[in-house]
């Protein structure tokens, strides 16, 4: 696979969000490519021509910019990120959501974060001074040879879990994003018992990744009866 790597400036930052107050992309794209991505339709607002998982834009101003917008914003929850993965690889390098963590954190703006990687667990000297932020990893199944079919280049799941439990035990609020709920989530609850304080959960709502169901015999996930079980396993923890 071949990545193309952009260094843009980007107009603005901080963006109103339907899910929360605001949001930060320091990336456009992700090199995480999850199969049923529903943010590959940023590939078609960007006017990218590579695969999703293919392109990343890095918006290098992005600490800026925030430096600037936070000055003129009302204080509310911000969400990193929505449409790429604030800790994808080239993050390691170029330190943006880093650098964006020390600023909201300085300022005391909440803060939630969404992320697949352990590369988290870098800016815990950050979290564990922040006066109000959450820390959440998607795990979205409890195997990883379903996670490898699915999100073949994101961090396997027990790393996952683990950067989960450090940041639980550093006194972090954390949270498991289990959307979309994939197939072998059986056992999860298990497996996230006593590292998260709370859980979202959602069935699989795009069809990106639904050839991959049915080569695989797993079409049984994608049903009511599937995400229900899953859902009475955290309701018994
Ligand atoms: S990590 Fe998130 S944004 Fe990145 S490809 Fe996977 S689902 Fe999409």
């Amino acid at each position: 696979m071949t990545l193309v790597v952009r260094e843009v400036c980007a107009k603005s930052i901080l963006s109103p969000s339907k899910i929360y107050p605001w949001v930060i992309n320091p990336y456009t794209g992700c090199q995480h490519g999850c199969t049923y991505c529903y943010a590959r339709f940023m590939k078609r607002v960007t006017g990218h021509r590579e695969p999703w998982g293919e392109f990343v834009d890095v918006k290098i101003n992005a600490p800026d910019l925030l430096r600037a917008a936070i000055k003129t914003r009302n204080r509310d929850r911000v969400w990193l990120s929505g449409v790429c993965d604030p800790y994808q690889p080239l993050e390691a390098e170029y330190r943006l959501t880093r650098q964006c963590l020390e600023i909201l954190v300085r300022h005391n703006w909440p803060i939630i974060i969404q992320t697949r990687s352990p590369l988290v667990l870098r800016d815990l000297d950050i979290l564990r001074n922040a006066r109000d932020v959450e820390a959440g990893l998607s795990v979205t199944t409890a195997d990883d040879r379903i996670r490898q079919l699915f999100e073949p280049d994101a961090p396997p799941i027990p790393e996952r879990l683990r950067a989960l439990e450090e940041l639980h035990n550093a006194g972090v609020r954390t949270y498991a994003m289990i959307a979309p709920v994939l197939p072998g989530a059986e056992g999860l609850a298990g497996l996230l018992k006593g590292k998260i304080d709370y859980v979202l959960m959602d069935r699989m709502n795009y069809h990106y990744a639904d050839q991959i169901y049915r080569d695989n015999g797993m079409e049984d996930a994608l049903t009511d009866g599937y995400f229900y079980r899953i859902r009475q396993e955290f309701d018994a923890l």
